[in-house]
C-alpha cells in the first residue's frame, strides 16, 4: 500500500490490517484502515474517517505498544500494559489493560486522562484536525483528497452526534458488553434483541430499571436498515454481533433465531462471532434448537450468564432471588453445553466482595474445583469485582484464590461500557 507524504505526515489510504483478531502485547491492527502519521504519532482511522486509534511514537510516550482507542460509543480508552509486577494477562487473558474513562469495576486505580503525555496526544489529534482542515487539496491524488475530506467530516461535534446516533438506533445505550466481546477486542455490533432482565438483583449497577421486554420484529428490522446504514463501508471491519441486552437468551429461541438471521444476512456478516447475556432461568429454559442454530450460523457463539455464588446467604445478601440449586443446574448446563457443540461456549460470571461471606468463596472454590476432567478448561468463568467494593486491590487475593482452585479459565470481569 503506497504511502504519501504531505510535508511532515505519511498518509496511507486503506491498509489491510490482520484478518483476524488477535492477542499479543503489541499493537495488531484489524481489518481495514487508513493512517497518518506525523514524526510524534500515529493516527488511525476507519473507513468512514473516524479516529480510532492514537499512538505516540516519540520518546517521552510511556510505551511504544500503548495506545488510545475510540470506541463506537466515542469513549476513548487508554490500552495500557500495566505497571512492573501486574500480571495483566492472567488477570483478563489479554495483554492490555483497558483503562477507562467512566467509573468501572476494576481493580487498578489508574487514570490516564490526567497524564500530561496523554492530554498532549489529545492536543496532537486536534492540531492536526486543524491542519488536514486548512490544507490545500489541489494536486493531491484523487483517494488522498476524499479520504482527507472524509476525516475533516468527522470532528469532535461530529462523532459526539455519531455516537447519539447509535444510541437512538438501539433505544439507549448497553451498560455492558459480555465479558467474551474481549476476543474481538469489544468491537461488537450491537442489535436490541430485548430490554431489562429478569432480577432485578440489588448490588448490580449496569440493570435497566424496566421489566424484561422482547422487542418487537418490527423494531429488530428497523434497527437492521438503520444499522446497516450506519456503519456503511465500515460493516466489513467488523465479526461480532452482540444481540443485547441484559438477558438477550430470556427472548427465546425464535425472536433470537430470526434476529441472528436476519443480521447476517442484512450486515452481509458472514458467519460472525455472536454474543450475548443470559441468565439462570433463560439458560434453563433454552431449547437445544437454539444452541443447534447458533452453532450453525456463527464462527462461535458465547453466552455469558450472571450466576454470582452458589452461596445461600450471598444471594439473599445481593437479593438474586434464585435458590442455590438452581444456580447449580445452570452451571451444569453451561458444562454440557460446553462439551456438546465445539464452537459454543457458555461462560458465567460470579462475584467478588470484600462484604461477601467466607461461604461464598469456599462454596465457589468447591463448585469450579469440582468440574470434571473431561469438562475443565472449555469456557470460562469470570469474577467480578463488586462496584461498592472499597479497597478493589485487596480482592486480587480472593480472585487468585478462587482461579488456582477453579478447573475452568478464570479470569477478572472488566464492565465496559458500548
Ligand atoms: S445481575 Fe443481571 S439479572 Fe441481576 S439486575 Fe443485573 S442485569 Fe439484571
Amino acid at each position: 500500500m503506497p504511502s504519501h507524504r504531505l510535508d511532515n505526515l505519511a498518509v496511507t489510504i486503506e491498509k489491510d490490517g490482520a484478518s483476524r483478531f488477535a492477542k499479543a502485547s503489541y499493537p495488531i491492527r484489524f481489518g481495514k484502515y487508513s493512517e497518518i502519521s506525523t514524526p510524534d504519532y500515529e493516527f488511525q482511522f476507519n473507513l468512514t474517517g473516524d479516529i480510532k486509534f492514537i499512538r505516540g511514537l516519540h520518546a517521552k510516550w510511556r510505551h511504544p505498544s500503548e495506545l488510545l482507542k475510540r470506541t463506537d460509543g466515542n469513549d476513548w480508552v487508554f490500552y495500557s500494559l500495566g505497571s512492573v509486577g501486574q500480571k495483566i494477562v492472567t488477570w483478563l487473558g489479554e495483554y492490555y489493560l483497558p483503562c477507562l474513562p467512566y467509573p468501572s469495576n476494576s481493580f487498578w486505580e489508574h487514570n490516564p486522562f490526567t497524564d500530561p503525555d496523554i492530554m498532549t496526544a489529545f492536543g496532537a489529534w486536534s492540531q492536526l484536525y486543524a491542519n488536514l482542515c486548512g490544507m490545500r487539496r489541489d494536486g493531491l491524488p484523487g483517494e488522498v483528497k476524499e479520504f482527507l475530506d472524509l476525516v475533516s467530516q468527522n470532528d469532535e461535534t461530529a462523532l459526539h452526534e455519531k455516537a447519539k446516533r447509535l444510541r437512538s438506533i438501539m433505544g439507549g445505550r448497553p451498560s455492558v458488553l459480555p465479558p467474551d466481546t474481549r476476543h474481538v477486542d469489544y468491537e461488537v455490533i450491537p442489535l436490541m434483541v430485548a430490554d431489562g432482565c429478569l432480577y432485578h438483583c440489588d448490588f448490580c449497577c449496569v440493570k435497566s430499571p424496566q421489566p424484561f421486554t422482547p422487542r418487537t420484529r418490527d423494531d429488530i428490522a428497523g434497527q437492521l436498515s438503520r444499522l446497516k446504514d450506519f456503519y456503511g463501508r465500515n460493516l466489513i471491519n467488523y465479526k461480532g454481533l452482540f444481540l443485547g441486552n441484559h438477558d438477550a437468551l430470556a427472548a427465546g429461541r425464535d425472536l433470537l433465531s430470526m434476529a441472528a438471521g436476519q443480521a447476517i444476512e442484512a450486515l452481509r456478516m458472514d458467519a460472525p462471532e455472536i454474543f450475548l447475556f443470559g441468565s439462570v432461568d433463560s439458560l434453563l429454559r433454552a431449547e437445544g434448537e437454539l444452541f443447534d442454530y447458533l452453532s450453525r450460523v456463527s464462527s462461535f457463539s458465547y453466552i455469558n450468564i450472571g450466576l454470582e455464588s452458589v452461596d445461600a446467604a450471598t444471594l439473599a445478601a445481593i437479593n438474586k432471588p434464585l435458590r442455590v440449586a438452581k444456580v447449580k443446574e445452570a452451571f451444569q448446563k453451561m458444562l454440557e453445553l460446553n462439551r456438546a457443540y465445539d464452537n459454543l461456549a457458555v461462560t458465567a460470571n460470579f462475584l467478588l466482595g470484600e462484604d461477601l461471606s467466607p461461604g461464598h468463596y469456599q462454596s465457589l472454590a468447591e463448585l469450579l474445583g469440582g468440574v470434571p476432567d473431561h469438562l475443565a478448561g472449555k469456557g470460562a468463568v469470570y469474577l467480578s469485582p463488586m462496584m461498592a467494593s472499597r479497597n478493589r486491590l485487596a480482592l486480587l487475593d480472593n480472585f487468585y484464590e478462587i482461579k488456582k482452585a477453579s478447573r475452568l479459565p478464570a479470569y477478572v470481569y472488566l464492565i465496559q461500557r458500548l
